[in-house]
């Protein structure tokens, strides 16, 4: 392990919000846990990093995150509290040194000894399983059936993944989004616990990539994901879903759109500009604010009625991929 970072400052400043709090750290409660999410939150650190934290803590697996320095103090602390042991790379990654149409998020990084990046935190309530997954990733390919398994990740998107890998970086900038809807093959709406892309807007339930979108085993794995998410606090697994149940629109390395709406019709959503997030503003994206209405095709292609030339305001390779809280969730 390694012992701290320049922690002054946040470490006295989690102090003061504990002793506030008048508690102590050894009896983990529900509302432990919930100051626990607080202040990993207001250390900086996303939803979905601290989903991950607390998956670890649960005993589900172990976890990978990655931390500036300035997050590492709310994480240490976290680690201490629960009783799990932490491991970090010894070498750090710079993401964003090209646009992917992602917006604040990447799936490209380049490793660096630059102090300015990311480093790899690898917790586990089993310091063997840290120390493997640290070992592991070291390794130019990352490790990816190793990783896979103390990840947790289904055998069947592991393979994928490993046999996806690189068309998805020549062609995707390593996002496999548009493979898992060639391999699945009907148009859906799918389980709206698989809806990865939403990472994109600061949600997911998993960070690793589909093999298809109604892979089974993934879908059994999301909501136990959701019932640990759920006993650190049932609004913040009802956030998680609200955010996760909509439709996806992936313009292929320009942008990703999340839509909420009703369906009107099969392959029909109507919406409120409100409605519709986006990572870059793009031609289609006025377009649909302008329409409010989304169609598409069987094949997700999507489907214009506004007149011939609306087609190429699109990206070239784009899908609308929807997902849905309905539980009978079959091709339309
Ligand atoms: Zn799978």
């Amino acid at each position: 392990m390694i012992a701290s970072v320049e922690p002054a400052g946040i470490v006295g400043r989690v102090g003061a919000i504990e002793q506030q709090c008048d508690r102590k750290a050894t009896d983990v409660t529900a509302r432990t846990r919930l100051e626990q999410l607080g202040l990993l939150l207001a250390a900086g650190l996303t939803n979905i990093q601290a989903r991950e934290l607390f998956e670890a803590a649960a005993g589900f697996k172990m976890s990978r995150i990655n931390l500036f320095d300035h997050e590492l103090p709310a994480v240490i602390k976290f680690c201490d509290e629960q009783r799990l042991s932490y491991e970090l790379s010894d070498y750090r990654v710079l993401e964003f040194m090209s646009e992917e149409g992602k917006g604040h998020f990447s799936n490209m990084g380049t490793r660096t000894d630059d102090p300015a990046g990311l480093r790899y935190c690898y917790v586990s309530r089993d310091p063997e399983e840290s120390r493997r997954g640290k070992e592991a990733e070291r390794a130019e390919d990352f490790g990816p059936w190793e990783m896979g398994e103390l990840l947790r990740v289904p055998k069947c998107c592991t393979d994928f993944f490993v046999r996806n890998k690189q068309e998805a970086i020549d062609r995707y900038s390593d996002d496999y989004a548009l493979i898992t809807s060639r391999e699945t093959g009907s148009p859906g709406p799918f389980d709206f616990r698989l809806n990865y892309q939403a990472q994109y807007f600061g949600y997911s339930l998993f960070t690793y990539f589909l093999c298809n979108w109604r892979c089974e085993e993934s879908i059994r794995r999301s909501e136990a994901i959701l019932e640990i998410v759920g006993d650190v606090s049932p609004s913040w697994r009802r956030t998680f879903e609200r955010n996760l149940a909509s439709v996806i629109v992936y313009e292929n390395l320009v942008a990703v759109h999340r839509v909420h709406g009703e369906f009107v019709g099969g392959r029909e959503l109507a919406f409120y500009p409100h409605d519709l997030r986006s990572t870059s503003s793009t031609p289609l994206r006025e377009f649909l604010l302008r329409e409010r209405r989304l169609r598409w095709e069987q094949d997700g292609s999507l489907r214009f009625t506004a007149g011939g030339g609306a087609a190429l305001l699109a990206a070239d390779e784009t899908r609308v991929i929807p997902f849905t809280a309905e539980t009978s969730s079959a091709d339309v």
